[in-house]
């Protein structure tokens, strides 16, 4: 069996965007709109010297527990439970927000290794997005862009040293 390694996080924050830049497919469903991402998708690593994983991409988690918005909220919480390594993808344009804030309690509960995902650090102050997610008190901390392919090779060096 493959290292499982699911991203998790609020819709809208790159998970997908991510997804397709690790795995180099176009797999995952990406789109504007918040919560498109209904189910799992999932992509295989292939790294060199022959390490790799399955990546799974979750829809993000929405804080409502029914319709739509809950199942796919399940999903997300279903791909984190089975995962290995949690990569908690946040908005470094954003910057924290309450639901980021109860997904993180969430991954507490589970006790899963997390990494923290700070995406879209093109066009922001990297030391100041930094400062604002300290607060979650996460040791690994990645600002990356998925969109620009920046610290992508930072992250799966972290993603490897915990497999
Ligand atoms: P998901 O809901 O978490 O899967 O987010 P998506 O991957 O669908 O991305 C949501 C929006 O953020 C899309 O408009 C993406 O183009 C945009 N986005 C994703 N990654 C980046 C990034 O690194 N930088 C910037 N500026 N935008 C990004
Ligand atoms: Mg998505």
């Amino acid at each position: 069996m493959l290292p499982l390694v699911a991203l998790v996080g609020r819709p809208n924050v790159g998970k997908s965007t991510l997804f397709n830049a690790l795995t180099r497919t176009r797999d995952a469903l990406v789109h504007d709109q918040p919560g498109v991402t209904r189910d799992r998708h999932y992509g295989v690593c292939r790294l060199i010297e022959g390490r790799e994983f399955v990546l799974v991409d979750t829809g993000g988690i929405a804080g409502e527990d029914e319709g739509l918005a809950g199942l796919t909220a399940q999903q997300a919480r279903a791909g984190a439970e089975e995962a290995d390594l949690v990569l908690f993808v946040v908005d470094g344009r954003e910057g924290p927000s309450g639901l980021d804030q109860d997904i993180l309690g969430w991954l507490r509960r589970t006790a899963k290794p997390v990494l923290l995902v700070i995406n879209k650090i093109d066009g922001v102050d990297e030391d100041a997005a930094l400062a604002d997610f300290a607060r979650f008190g996460l040791p690994v901390v990645l600002p990356v862009s998925a969109a620009h392919r920046q610290g992508l090779d930072d992250l799966l060096d972290e993603v490897l040293a915990r497999l």
